[in-house]
């Protein structure tokens, strides 16, 4: 027989059938399955940890917003934000829906080309264009949306030495009643910035000012904020067009709705505070109706939102890897991921779930990632029921900027299946070996191989 294990007991209270804070009784969720696919049987064929994305959430997620808006405006254009999950079968899923591309790097602008969306269809954004870039993306009449004077300068040099006609907009930063104010990218509102922007490019021979572009923030709260953007975007479309007698084409709102994750700090859950896609598309589209612009003169209106549509499209399986007891009593559990992989673990207090049933009783539990670093804490406290070494566990809403901004530290990048929709899975991203690792290293001769 089998020895059982002993371990010294300590006396602490557990919590049972309580009320927590909300008056309701803590009840423990179980996810056995994503949209019908075994956690376990994921985990059997692709390991573990593994990041699963459904497809058919994606869908329903764009399918919804773009409804949202284009029941309230009669011109609106999404374009992906790859930056927040640039797999190539993600973004070709928003493309099939009908998004553009929307982009803030060179190598971003590459892999859009690539997936096959034409360059007219690429919002180029960013302050990092290098010259190539930018003559790459005027040949390809991309639209670039130009952050900084030096950008611009550089623009209207390139022009007239390559004979490029740059469809551009101008990236506008304000004063939406958001603090701390996002004003390092674009142009300032207020102190007139923009205005100068503008004579630069249209007294340019060249540039063809077609857009005026903001994002005001991410994760917004207040839908309050976009109204103000929207009125400010509308009454500089409506100054330049009387001072300079150009059509601005269209106003981007970018991106900044926020998912139904709980920011950390938060009393409540996002999925009761976070204002719906429905409230910031009436704060927005009531402005530009309102604003008395002709009916056929309608800016066309871009909005370039990221983790709204993909954060609970995205689920991370992960196993147990051991239980502590920490110094002061309190329960701990190591699993075999951490923040290397989880990145918005940093901002978001995740909703977890056990994949299988553990029993009615329940324990605050710290979780911890597997790396060797202080910092690598998936949840500060979570309640969860007693968890064995092997157990399961579902991180949910984590579809976006994990897959982009995790790190490659201590451990390498797991697998990541994309379930279709028939519940199908693909495996769209392999896990990362040794081998892919050091394709990129380079060991000078003196320092090969000690004999
Ligand atoms: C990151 C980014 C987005 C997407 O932001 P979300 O907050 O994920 O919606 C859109 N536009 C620009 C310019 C961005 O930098």
């Amino acid at each position: 027989m089998e020895k059982l294990r002993y371990e010294r007991p300590i006396i602490k209270k557990l919590n049972v059938g309580f009320v927590n804070k909300f008056g309701t009784q803590a009840k423990n969720e179980v996810v056995t399955n994503i949209e019908g696919v075994g956690v376990k049987e994921l985990i059997k064929e692709y390991g573990s940890p593994l990041f699963v994305i459904s497809e058919k959430q994606i869908r329903r997620n764009y399918q919804h917003a773009s409804r949202v808006f284009k029941t309230r405006y009669p011109k609106v254009q999404f374009a992906w934000s790859y930056k927040t999950n640039y797999l190539n079968a993600v973004c070709n899923v928003f493309h099939q829906e009908g998004s553009w591309a929307e982009v803030v790097s060179g190598f971003e602008y590459e892999k859009a080309l690539a997936n096959g969306v034409p360059g007219s269809k690429i919002i180029f954004n960013g302050p990092d264009k290098t010259d190539d870039q930018l003559i790459n993306a005027s040949r390809n009449n991309s639209l670039i949306h130009i952050d900084h004077f030096d950008e611009l300068y550089t623009l209207i040099k390139l022009s007239e030495e390559f004979h490029l006609k740059p469809r551009v907009a101008i990236r506008v930063n304000m004063d939406t009643g958001i603090y701390p104010k996002w004003d390092r990218f674009g142009f300032n509102y207020e102190n007139g910035q923009v205005w100068t922007a503008a004579s630069r490019i249209l007294n340019s021979e060249n540039l063809n000012l077609v857009g005026l572009h903001c994002h005001i923030g991410t994760f917004m709260m207040e839908s309050s904020a976009y109204a103000i953007a929207a009125s400010k975007m509308c009454q500089l479309s409506w100054d330049i067009s009387e001072k300079f007698g150009i059509h601005i084409q269209y106003l981007d709102l970018g991106g900044g709705f926020p998912s139904t994750n709980t920011l950390k700090g938060s009393y409540l859950p996002g999925t009761d505070t976070v204002p719906t896609i429905d409230q910031f598309a009436d704060a927005i589209t009531d402005v530009i109706l309102g604003f008395g612009f002709r009916q056929e003169e309608l800016p066309l209106l871009i909005l370039e939102t990221g983790r709204a549509l993909i954060d609970d499209a995205g689920f991370l399986l992960g196993t147990v890897l051991a239980n502590k007891r920490l110094s002061d009593g309190r329960s701990s559990t190591i699993m075999d991921f951490g923040v290397n992989s989880l990145f918005t673990s940093f901002w978001y207090d995740h909703k977890v779930t056990p994949a299988q049933e553990g029993g009615q009783y329940t324990e605050e539990t710290v979780l911890f990632g597997p790396l060797c670093m202080n910092i690598d804490v998936i949840r500060e406290n979570v309640l969860l029921p007693l968890l064995k070494k092997g157990d399961q566990l579902v991180v949910h809403k984590v579809g976006a900027y994990n897959m982009t901004q995790w790190m490659q530290f201590i451990t390498l990048r797991p697998n990541i299946v994309l379930l279709d929709q028939s519940s199908h899975p693909h495996l769209i991203r392999k896990a990362e070996t040794l081998d892919y690792l050091e394709s990129v290293e380079i060991v000078p001769n003196h320092l090969s191989k000690n004999q």
